[in-house]
Formats: structure tokens, sequence, C-alpha cells
């Protein structure tokens, strides 16, 4: 039985996984479970596949979950450093499927454990790139992707070698607006860019993908988990979903990933690597499709794929501002406090006014570094979103 662990359980990707675990339950022993306010969903999980521990990230929902798992034998815990705790304990392979910075912590714990970490949350990389591959080295341990486009390129790389890659090529959707007037994005509501065309996600990176700011992380991630230069990266907006990647040789060849937008793919991917086994996503019909449209992508309309280029240059502690910084815009505008195009012009002020200050980026990236690098940009956002509100 391997042992494993899914930080983010009851989110989107958390469900998909544990609907994976599910099929199979006498292959795995749960150690951890890990959500936020959805308690009974937690417990119910938890309780089923017998969980050592549940944990909430709200301490004052801990009584609730205590309460929810009486008379069970899976122990309790709330808060970040109980996550933290939960990471440590050993297995073999952890899901990283909390949103945001808050998911960092806990996968570089679980890398110092030597546990093969299976990253969905793509903003561990984005904000501490060396630090964590730097950890995973140390403790040979491994980290798998499960970004879809990043198991894409994962699966295509399989006995390649990366001296004969010349590029790779990551897909987007284009999301919600793709189709929309220029005019009319900076009135789009938060219900709006809260629904994709293809996939059904969390609702933090359904917006991220209407903004791309989604795949602004998805290029920098790229970039630190493959170890390719920035020029060598391409995004190219593919509104159906099928192709996830492609990797482009030096003899002219290009290998696509191809499969229907399900996130199980991805994280069946990962938790049975190196092995394939059989998966439960629908078989792709391509005469039935009929055709796979790409397009070029306009960055006056994507200024987030411009700032992901700026951050690469820049380098050190910029991707953690980045994403701090976006995350914050992203919490105003679901507040209402700011409009959908607003999200870019203050991401991008707060990155100048860093590059602006005395080498704070260049700072060396230690874990403290990168959460007050993340705890500045938030305020600063916030100081931009309260001027703004002021004027
Ligand atoms: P979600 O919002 O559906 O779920 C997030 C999970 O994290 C929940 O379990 C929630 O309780 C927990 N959480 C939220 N804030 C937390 C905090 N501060 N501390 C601890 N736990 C917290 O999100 P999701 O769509 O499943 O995405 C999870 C991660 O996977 C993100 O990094 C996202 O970018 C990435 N990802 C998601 C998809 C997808 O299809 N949903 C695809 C690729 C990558
Ligand atoms: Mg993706």
């Amino acid at each position: 039985m391997r042992k494993i662990s899914v930080f983010g359980a009851t989110g989107s990707i958390g469900q998909n996984t544990i609907d994976l675990i599910d099929r199979n339950p006498s292959a795995y022993d749960v150690v951890a479970l890990t959500g936020g306010a959805n308690i009974e969903q937690l417990a119910r999980d938890a309780k089923r596949l017998n969980a050592d521990i549940a944990i909430t990230a709200h301490p004052d929902r801990l009584e609730d979950l205590r309460a929810a798992l009486a008379g069970s034998d899976v122990e309790v815990a709330a808060g970040a450093n109980a996550l933290a705790e939960a990471a440590a304990r050993p297995a073999d392979w952890v899901m990283s499927a909390i949103v945001g910075a808050a998911g960092l912590q806990p996968g570089l714990t679980a890398l110092e454990q030597g546990a093969t970490l299976a990253l969905a949350n793509k903003e561990t990389l984005v904000c501490a790139g060396t630090l964590v591959l730097d950890t995973a080295r140390k403790h040979n341990a491994r980290l798998l992707p499960v970004d879809s486009e990043h198991s894409a390129v994962f699966q295509a790389l399989v006995g390649e070698d990366m001296a004969s890659v010349e590029r790779i090529i990551i897909t987007a959707s284009g999301g919600a607006f793709r189709d929309w007037p220029m005019s009319k994005l900076a009135s789009a509501t938060v219900e709006q860019a809260s629904s994709h065309p293809n996939w059904n996600m969390g609702q933090r990176i359904t917006i991220d993908s209407a903004s791309m700011f989604n795949k602004a992380l998805e290029v920098i991630e790229t970039r630190e988990f493959f170890g390719i230069s920035p020029d060598m990266i391409e995004v190219i907006v593919h509104p159906e979903s099928i192709v996830h990647a492609m990797v482009g040789f030096n003899d002219g060849a290009v290998m696509a990933h191809m499969g229907a937008p399900d996130m199980r793919h991805a994280i069946g991917y990962a938790l049975n690597w190196p092995k394939r086994q059989t998966l439960p996503v629908e078989r792709l019909n391509l005469a039935k499709l009929g055709q796979l449209r790409f397009q070029e992508p306009d960055e006056n309309r994507y200024p987030a794929l411009r700032l992901a280029r700026e951050v690469m240059e820049r380098g050190g502690l910029s991707g953690a501002v980045f994403n701090g910084a976006k995350e914050c815009a992203l919490d105003h505008f679901i507040a209402g406090r700011i409009g959908f195009l607003d999200m870019a012009d203050i991401v991008a002020a707060v990155l100048d006014r860093f590059d602006a200050q005395d080498n704070h980026i260049d700072a060396p990236m230690t874990l403290d570094n990168v959460l007050q690098t993340d705890h500045l940009a938030r305020i600063w956002v916030d100081n931009a979103v309260a001027q703004r509100a002021g004027k």
C-alpha cells in the first residue's frame, strides 16, 4: 500500500484525486487530507478513506471538524502550522492542490521528507522555483507535474534528450472572454469571468484563465520545471483544449499531447507514474470533433503574458511579487472593488515598484524572503486599490 496525502482535498483537483483513489482504495493508505471551510466534505472523505488526520486551514473551524469526525479515529487539526506538520508525516506520494501561495510551505516540507510531490499548485514554482528544485534535489525527492500542459510536456519528453528540444508550446483556451470585444472587457463581472468554456475548475483559476494570468503563471512554471530559457516557450490559443501542449525538436518534429479536458488524466498520470494505468476519462473522437483551431495570442488583450516575460527576465524574487500581487488583485476583483482590466494594471505597477526598490528582488531565495515578498506585494496592491477608490 502506498502512503498518500492530499493537500487541498476539498477543491477541484483534490476531489478529482479522491475520485481516482476511491476507484482503487485498497492500493492506498491515506495519511492526511486537508481542506478549508468545507468541513462536511473533508470529514466525509477522511472517514471513508480512513485518513490518519484531517486538517482545516481555518483554526476557527477546528471544533466543527472535531464534531464532524466524532466517533471516528481520524485525528483533527487546524491552521497553517498544522498543515506543515501534516506535510512532515511520512508519505510516498503527496498531492499539492491547495490554491495560491499557501501551498508552498506544505509542498516544500513534503519534499524535505523525500516524498514524491504531485504539483498542481503552480504558485509553488512561480514563487520559489529555485528553492523548490534545490530542496527536491537535496532530499532526493521527485516533483511530478499535474498542471495539464506540464503533464503533457512531461509525457512528450519521455525518452527524449532535453538538448534536442527547440521549443515548448503550451496551449490556452482563451478563457471566458476569448470572443468578447476588447471594449467590453473593462466591465466584465466576476460571474462572467467565473465560467470556463472547456474546463471545470476552482473559481480562482477559472478567472485567471479569462485574464490569462493562469497562462502567465504556467509559462513561468514551464521555465522552472523544464529548465529551458524563456525564449523557447510559446503560448498558442487553442479554443478546443484538446491539444494540451507540444514539444518541438531540432529535427522539426513536434510531439503534441492530446486528450479530453479532464484533470483526472494528468492527476492519474502522476499517481501511476512511471506506469500508465486505465483511467476513467473520455476517449477522443477526432472525426466527431472535426477541427482543431490555433491562434496567436494577442498581448494587448492579455497583458499578463507580457508581464510573465518581464518576470522571467528579472528572475529572483520577482515571481513571488508577481504571484502575490496577482492573488491579491484577484481578491479585490472578486470582492467587486476593482474591474477586470485593473488586475493587470495593478500587478504591473507593483512589479515596477519592486523593480525600482533597492535590489529587494535579488535577495536570496529563502522561504522567509519569499513569504515576506509575497506579503509586501499584497500590501502594495491593497494600497493601490485604496488609492484608486480615493480618487
Ligand atoms: P479550489 O479552489 O477548487 O480548491 C482549493 C483547495 O485549497 C481547497 O481544498 C481549499 O480548501 C484549499 N485552500 C484554499 N485556500 C487555502 C489556504 N489559504 N490554506 C490552505 N488550504 C487552502 O482550487 P483548484 O481549482 O482545485 O486548484 C488547486 C491548485 O491546482 C491551484 O494551484 C490551481 O492553479 C491548480 N490547478 C488546478 C486545475 C483545475 O483543473 N482545477 C488545473 C491545473 C492546475
Ligand atoms: Mg493548466
